[in-house]
């Protein structure tokens, strides 16, 4: 069952390998189908050996219902997002490390680029340290993401979300683009942030983007 879901999310997986955002067996992938019904990665396992039989249908309390592996150790982070974010259908998690290396000495990653508004909406907050596999996590997600699809965590990675996983996708994989043309441009001097209203006119035109 869930084909369609798991057709998505291995997909998924490759282009987070292709963009270079994880590494090994780091980071997850998940959607939700319904209030107590979550397609996710399992835990610990290579992505490109992993197949639609590998991945987790789990319910509302992170018991699996469909599958033989180990969900994600997130399981539980994921799901308080899902809880208090209704309009979030997906999530990525990976430690990519560009956007990462910003959490470690920044409280944001301003929003200083096209691209950066158009898939993430907004600056992307810092949310503080807490401990990977923890509940924690989501909950410090749902505190922090303000206006944006994504929040960095301090020292561990980035959650990015979205109405459906390809959302989820352009936000992690444009936010890795902006956060390593961010660094490079500090290296140069200061960075300035778009105004509110150069942000509001570039996310009027990127409604119209796309096919
Ligand atoms: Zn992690």
């Amino acid at each position: 069952m869930y084909e369609k879901e798991k057709s998505m999310i291995m997909r998924a997986c490759l282009r987070m390998k292709e963009y270079r955002l994880i590494s090994l067996t780091g980071g997850n992938i998940s959607v939700k189908v319904d209030e107590d019904t979550y397609v996710v990665t399992p835990s610990g396992m290579l992505y490109e050996d992993m197949t639609l039989e590998d991945l987790c249908v789990v319910d509302h309390a992170g018991r699996l219902k469909e599958g033989s592996r180990k969900p994600t150790s997130d399981v539980a982070a994921l799901i308080y997002i899902y809880d208090h974010m209704p309009k979030v259908r997906a999530t990525i998690h990976t430690h990519q490390p560009y956007a990462t290396a910003i959490g470690m000495n920044n409280d944001s990653l301003p929003a200083c680029m096209v691209t950066l508004i158009d898939a993430n909406h907004a600056r992307i907050n810092v949310a503080p340290w807490t401990r990977s596999q923890d509940i924690g996590m989501g909950k410090l997600a749902v505190d922090y993401a303000g206006d944006a699809n994504t929040v960095i965590m301090k020292h561990h990675g980035v959650i990015c979300f979205g109405e459906d996983l390809d959302e989820a996708l352009y936000a992690a994989v444009y936010l890795e683009e902006a956060a390593k043309t961010y660094v490079m441009a500090r290296i140069m001097g200061a960075v300035p942030e778009l105004s509110d209203e150069q942000i509001a006119e570039e996310a009027a035109g990127w409604q119209s983007y796309g096919q």
